[in-house]
């Protein structure tokens, strides 16, 4: 199986490399991240309290969620905007945190990989929990500054302290949770893309795969 694993905090260039790479490649492209946002988003809808971890933990399990490169609908509702929207991004880190969602979201990342004998998947735990014998990992990083002014850029947010701060709260989460925490893998290769333009993160992956 040919899966390319592209893990890192916020902000750090993971979407537009992972999309490039797998367009490049032929490849399909999974985004992770808006997987762990449907299942928050869905969570508002049903007026579900963050605290209440038995019901998130069953809306992930009976979550019907078409997934594509342009479009999420969740449970039959186009959730395309919504899940890159303040309300969910503010509760997704959290949901993150919960071992049985995240038990059944990587069964459903591992079960779109085997059906397509690999592709590019893009998240924080790929290379090291769902994928670690992926074929190649990568490590994008970026200094905090050029993360917060790229996340500011695609949101459409003026104030990049505001944004700053938010990728400031979601990387202490995602770094500190129990469950599958964002690390680097230890074979993964970092790249720090803070001086680099898309189609020089692009080529130098492409240049890493065996
Ligand atoms: O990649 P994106 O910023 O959309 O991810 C949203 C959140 O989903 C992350 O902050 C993290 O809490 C969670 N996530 C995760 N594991 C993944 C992908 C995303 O925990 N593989």
């Amino acid at each position: 199986m040919r899966v390319i694993a592209i893990d890192g905090p916020a902000g750090s260039g993971k979407s537009t490399v992972a999309k490039a790479l797998a367009a490049r490649l032929n490849l399909d492209y999974l985004d992770t991240g808006a997987m762990y946002r449907a299942v928050a988003f869905a969570a508002i809808q049903k007026q579900i309290r963050p605290s209440e971890i038995e019901e998130i933990t069953e809306i992930a399990k009976s979550l019907d969620l078409e997934l594509t490169e342009e479009s999420c609908v969740v449970n039959g509702v186009d959730a395309t905007t919504e899940i890159r929207g303040p309300e969910v991004t503010s509760l997704v880190s959290q949901v993150a945190t919960m071992p049985e969602v995240r038990i059944e979201m990587v069964k459903r990342q591992r079960a779109w990989a085997e059906t397509r004998n690999g592709g590019v998947m893009e998240g924080r735990d790929i290379g090291s929990v769902v994928f670690p014998d992926a074929m190649l990992k990568i490590y994008l990083t970026a200094s905090e500054e050029v993360r917060a002014a790229r996340r500011a850029a695609e949101v459409k947010e003026g104030d990049v302290a505001i944004v700053a701060a938010d990728i400031e709260r979601r990387d202490a989460v995602d770094t500190q949770r129990a469950a599958s925490p964002l690390v680097e893998a230890e074979d993964a290769i970092v790249v720090d893309t803070s001086a680099m333009t898309l189609q020089q993160v692009v080529d130098h992956v492409i240049g890493l795969i065996p």
